[in-house]
């Protein structure tokens, strides 16, 4: 933490001071030592070509695991402590939905837990009133991009800046609170991610299991995904956007969300924004 978070949208060089992880240091170092082993030792270079592209597989496999660090840190789960605290934190992703998100605030509400929205700036833009009133309800909002492009793990700097700095100054000025924490679409990234979201003050959070509600209806299926081995530190990742169907036709979050919150009460859990479980 006491990182600036004043970074504006219009930053000219998000590459600067780059803080690479390790993994990208050794694939620095493993991209020289190739490509020189194919420039000097004779009959050396498909294998140098091969150890490039199997490097650069190894790097999209990564990216494409939204639960991997080897891309840079990677919250998965609440620290050591929030475990003597029995906190758990549920993380409902893509809002905020005027169809969905106010029932999900009473059912919060109802049980006197707390919840972090990972929303998508341009329909906070849409939803402000809604917007607020999540926070002044005593959850949290989280950045989840401006926009929620579906190509976002391709970006580059410049890509991620526009939409990660652009929705923090829109999730900012709506609520008046900045967000701390970070989570991709779909959770896949790339290498160039990490250090934007060092400049912006913003730590990646994924998850420890999710439910994929926004593809399965049927809600015992996805308590059950979501609550096979539920313990303290656990992040669970639900959507009140996007949310799939149940048969009747509700989004299905709507059937969860009591089923989970009974199943943290019987085990004697308390569900937490992730500003407060993160505390060490
Ligand atoms: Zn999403």
């Amino acid at each position: 933490m006491g990182k600036s978070t004043a970074m504006s949208s219009s930053a000219s060089n998000p590459t600067e001071s780059w803080p690479w992880p390790p993994a990208m240091r050794a694939s620095a170092a493993w991209h020289v030592a190739a490509i020189g082993a194919g420039v000097l030792v004779p009959g050396a270079l498909p294998w140098a070509i091969g150890a490039i592209v199997l490097n650069h597989a190894l790097i999209t496999g990564a990216g494409l695991t939204p639960r991997s660090s080897l891309l840079g840190p990677n919250v998965t789960r609440l620290p050591e402590a929030a475990a003597a605290r029995r906190e758990v934190a549920i993380t409902i992703d893509d809002g905020p939905e005027p169809e969905v998100t106010p029932r999900v605030l009473d059912l919060l509400d109802a049980r006197g837990q707390r919840a972090t929205f990972f929303c998508i700036a341009e329909r906070v833009l849409k939803h402000p009133e809604l917007a607020r009133e999540i926070v002044a309800r005593g959850h949290s909002i989280q950045n989840h991009t401006a926009q929620h492009r579906h190509n976002f793990s391709f970006l580059g700097p410049r890509g991620f800046v526009k939409e990660i700095a652009r929705a923090q100054d829109i999730l900012t000025e709506v609520t008046g609170q900045r967000p701390t924490c970070f989570r991709a679409p779909a959770g896949l990234r790339n290498p160039f991610l990490e250090p934007v979201l060092h400049r912006l003050g913003l730590s990646l959070v994924s998850w420890t299991r999710r439910g994929f509600d926004t593809r399965e209806g049927d809600p015992a299926k996805v308590m059950a995904r979501l609550s096979r081995n539920l313990q303290a530190r656990d992040i669970l990742l639900l959507h009140d956007g996007n949310a799939a169907r149940t048969a009747e036709g509700k989004p299905v979050l709507l059937e969860v969300l009591p089923l989970l919150l009974e199943r943290l009460r019987a085990d004697g859990l308390r569900a937490v924004t992730l500003p407060e479980g993160l505390k060490p």
